[in-house]
């Protein structure tokens, strides 16, 4: 069997996934992409050689990126996905019966051509939902050019290296900010809380400068190797997150079955160990 070597962004790691069937291999116009059958893991998906998603825990991180900011928000309708080429969070957003909008900017046609056709376990009919529109463009010209307004915005970007690198500037947050609605909640992927230690600090630093409330919160992702991977919720025009009641009051009026998130899972991954609140004080 051959062996894909995953060098972990910013970190002296490494970790080896066998390929035991490949699927693609090619560079687009902005990233390698790789794609290979894992007898472990189904189908991988690697950009620049970082693994992006697999098919076995993915419902993790985009049950997590996507249910806990569209479930702290009261009623989303309209819902921005910036990246997310594999398609997994546009799916969990579609399962919303208050979205009426989706809209997902991801750079990279290639990356949502190889997810319709190989991918189809992660994004499922996301693709076909006649509430989705696909914009193929470079997200920060997406958001400082366009009108439309949102409820919640998802940074589904990969790390902050080649094409996803401008994804992570204050400037770019100050533009999501100037498009979201008035009670509008954002969420971002910040890295492993572990082995990329910059990339958290870093970003909520800059999310303080934005963003009146904003808050880290964690979830467990095999692929994703240095135990608990880190998000940011930030809210704008709200002063604090619902509580467990009303988000187990909207989940359950959502009726949306999941395997990872509920509104304790939720709620208890924004306890945070010392070691990481110390790396945000
Ligand atoms: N779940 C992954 C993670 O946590 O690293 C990220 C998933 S998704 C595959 C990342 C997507 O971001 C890719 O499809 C890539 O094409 C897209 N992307 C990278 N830079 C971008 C940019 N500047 N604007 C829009 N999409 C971008």
């Amino acid at each position: 069997m051959k062996w894909f070597k995953e060098d972990l962004y910013g970190a002296a790691i490494t970790q080896w996934l066998g390929v035991d069937k490949l699927i693609y291999k090619g560079r687009s116009k902005y990233q390698n992409i790789l794609l290979f059958e894992n007898n472990s893991l189904g189908r991988v998906l690697a950009l620049d050689g970082i693994v992006q998603t697999t098919e076995k825990d993915e419902f993790i991180y985009h049950e997590m990126i996507v249910h806990v900011p569209m479930f702290s928000h009261p009623d989303p309708k309209k819902v921005l996905i910036i990246g997310g080429g594999d398609g997994g969070a546009a799916e969990e957003v579609l399962k919303h019966p208050s979205v009426e909008s989706v809209v997902m900017v991801d750079i990279d046609g290639k990356v949502i051509e190889l997810a319709k056709k190989y991918l189809r376990k992660i994004c499922r009919r996301a693709f076909e939902d006649n509430r989705l529109t696909l914009i193929v463009d470079d997200g920060v010209k997406y958001v400082n050019n366009t009108d439309e307004r949102f409820d919640v915005i998802i940074v589904d970007s990969p790390d902050p290296i080649g094409p996803g690198k401008v994804l992570f500037t204050k400037k770019f947050y100050q533009s999501l900010y100037n498009i979201l609605n008035k009670r509008g909640i954002i969420s971002r992927q910040t890295g492993s809380t572990f082995f990329q230690g910059n990339e958290l600090p870093q970003a909520y630093r800059i999310f303080k400068q934005v963003f009146p409330l904003n808050s880290v919160y964690v979830a467990a992702i095999p692929t994703y190797i240095g135990g608990f991977f880190s998000f940011v919720l930030s809210g704008k025009g709200i002063k604090s997150w619902p509580n467990l009641s009303v988000l187990k009051r909207r989940f359950s009026k959502a009726g949306i079955k999941t395997d990872y998130y509920t509104p304790d899972v939720h709620k208890a991954s924004f306890v945070l160990p010392p070691y990481i609140q110390r790396r945000l004080s």
